[in-house]
């Protein structure tokens, strides 16, 4: 199966298994909007309690806030979203599909980047063991001669975008010759800039309402709140304020399932430091956040840093944490050196004084910023994409597992009896109704327990427990483990041990220490 076909099975499994729905799906639904079924809601809910707790509870110096959403207008002038909130859009004049310039050139480096790993993959098998990768890619010509192709192209990039020269950028699509994938045709529009922000009014309109923005960001709720937080928590630096909420952008083009959505969810850090020390600050929760990544277990190598060419308005420094998705690398994660800039813009605006008074050195100043900014549900398809595999069995048979870290898995456990009867139910419940306390469980007692496992890995559930005639007197059941398929007999008693070792958010936080 190709990287595409298996990402659209994998959308069509997220839908039959109550991961996640397209918005008003009987209305014919609503472009790029979802919404988060049974278990989807459920594995959201714990990627944003390992998030929530590695930040605020191994952190004594973070702590989390809950802003609102709607917030003064005044707010978005003075973070420049109003006036620099913009993406770079060009049409296609056939399809009539629209596109972000700066997508569609960096889809076309992702290709030449797909074109050297394909020679290097040609090469080792040639030449086997004896292979050099190194001094392939330092000579062979055609590799050569894409990597320059790659480097002239995101100089202009990255020089157009800087520069806001948009005629520039159309002038790379041309001469790259990029066509629209739709189409095929190369008929483009001039690029034109285009707001990304949602606009409602507060207020009845007779009582002349105000215009006012659904945030494009959680990070603003954090700045404007600097204030409250540092003097009530009696907060000293370096600390750090967290969020989790919803955000909005009105996104040109909205494509690949939940990994551009017009409505998500972030979980945004804002680090407050003393100016000077940023860079260093800068360098630690880069190791830090990607720490947080690979302690789930799915694979270093499906992680990159990607610095950035163009900085935006506020930064100084900044990074993607990129994970290799079923359509290539892309953002996950951003860390942003975000200098003094969004407080003192708030100073300007608001006429507050928003400093801090440094008891060691007694001066005051405007703390500098470290951002770590994760969206929900790109670290929700992270994990399904990485997590979903159609096996093939000894038995000829194949199944369909998520093998999804089991901290994280929706359903941690499920209880079967073998049969519908003989007493075996009501051994399953009693052990049902003791494991619900701490772990989200399951009752199954419907087909045959082949097609139950079946059910419970599709959905990643790490543990089923089986009740048998034998529990009945030796006070035993089969634990079944869902990646390795190994069954166990174990005693009732011993059941929470097994399965706490491999479920615990406890664990899996301890990895990050
Ligand atoms: P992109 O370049 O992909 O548009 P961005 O650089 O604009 O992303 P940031 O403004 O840095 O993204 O937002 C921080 C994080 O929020 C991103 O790393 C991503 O995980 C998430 N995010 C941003 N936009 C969306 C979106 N439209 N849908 C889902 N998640 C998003």
């Amino acid at each position: 199966m190709t990287q595409d076909e298996l990402f659209k099975v994998l959308v069509a499994h997220c839908k039959e298994y109550g991961f996640i729905f397209p918005s008003s799906e009987i209305y014919d639904g609503l472009g790029a909007v979802y919404d988060y079924g049974q278990l989807g809601s459920e594995l959201k809910m714990n990627i944003k309690r390992y998030w929530w707790e590695a930040m605020t509870r191994l952190h004594d110096n973070i702590v989390g806030i809950d802003s609102a959403i709607f917030m003064h207008p005044k707010i978005w002038e003075a973070s420049g979203h109003l006036s620099a909130f913009n993406d770079p859009l060009i049409d296609n004049k056939d399809s009539k599909k629209r596109y972000r310039a700066d997508v569609l050139i960096e889809d076309y480096i992702g290709k030449l980047e797909d074109k050297i790993r394909k020679e290097v993959e040609k090469a080792h098998k040639k030449f086997g063991d004896a292979f050099d990768e190194e001094k392939f890619l330092e000579t062979n010509p055609n590799v050569l001669r894409h990597r320059q192709k790659i480097n002239e192209v995101h100089e202009r990039m990255a020089k157009a975008l800087n520069e806001n020269d948009f005629t520039e950028l159309r002038q790379i699509i041309l001469d790259c010759d990029i066509v629209c994938p739709i189409s095929g045709t190369k008929n483009w529009t001039e690029v034109r800039q285009f707001n990304l922000m949602f606009s409602t009014q507060l207020g009845s309109v007779s009582e002349g309402a105000n215009v006012i923005y659904l945030r494009p960001e959680t990070a603003q709720g954090i700045f404007v709140n600097y204030l409250n937080v540092q003097k009530t928590g009696r907060m000293k630096l370096p600390f750090g304020i967290a969020q989790i909420g919803k955000a909005f952008r009105n996104e040109i083009v909205a494509r690949q399932f939940i990994f551009r959505m017009r409505e998500f969810e972030q979980m945004e850090m804002q680090f407050f430091i003393k100016p000077g020390t940023e860079l260093d600050w800068f360098k630690q929760w880069k190791e830090n956040r990607l720490k947080w990544h690979t302690a789930l277990g799915m694979g270093e190598e499906n992680y990159r840093f990607h610095d950035h060419d163009k900085l935006a308005h506020y930064a100084n420094a900044a990074t993607d944490i990129e994970f290799h998705y079923p359509f290539g690398f892309k953002e996950l994660e951003g860390i942003h050196s975000r200098t003094d800039f969004d407080l003192s813009q708030h100073q300007k605006f608001s006429g507050k004084k928003i400093q801090y008074f440094d008891p060691e050195s007694g001066e005051s100043y405007t703390p500098y910023v470290i951002e770590t900014s994760i969206g929900v549900d790109r670290m929700v398809l992270a994990v399904l994409a990485h997590s979903f595999h159609e096996e093939q069995l000894e038995n000829g048979e194949t199944r369909i597992v998520l093998s999804i870290p089991a901290p994280l898995a929706p359903v941690k456990v499920a209880v079967l009896p073998l049969l519908k009867k003989d007493g075996l139910p009501e051994v399953a419940k009693k052990i049902l109704h003791e494991l619900r306390f701490d772990y989200n469980v399951q009752y199954d007692e419907k087909d045959s327990i082949g097609k139950r496992y079946r059910r419970q890995d599709a959905i990643g559930t790490p543990f089923c427990v089986t009740v048998d005639h034998d529990t009945l007197t030796d006070g035993c059941v089969t634990i079944r483990h869902r990646d390795t398929m190994e069954q166990q007999r174990v005693k009732i008693e011993d059941l929470h041990s097994i399965i706490d070792k491999e479920v615990s958010m406890t664990e899996l936080l301890k990895k990050l220490l």
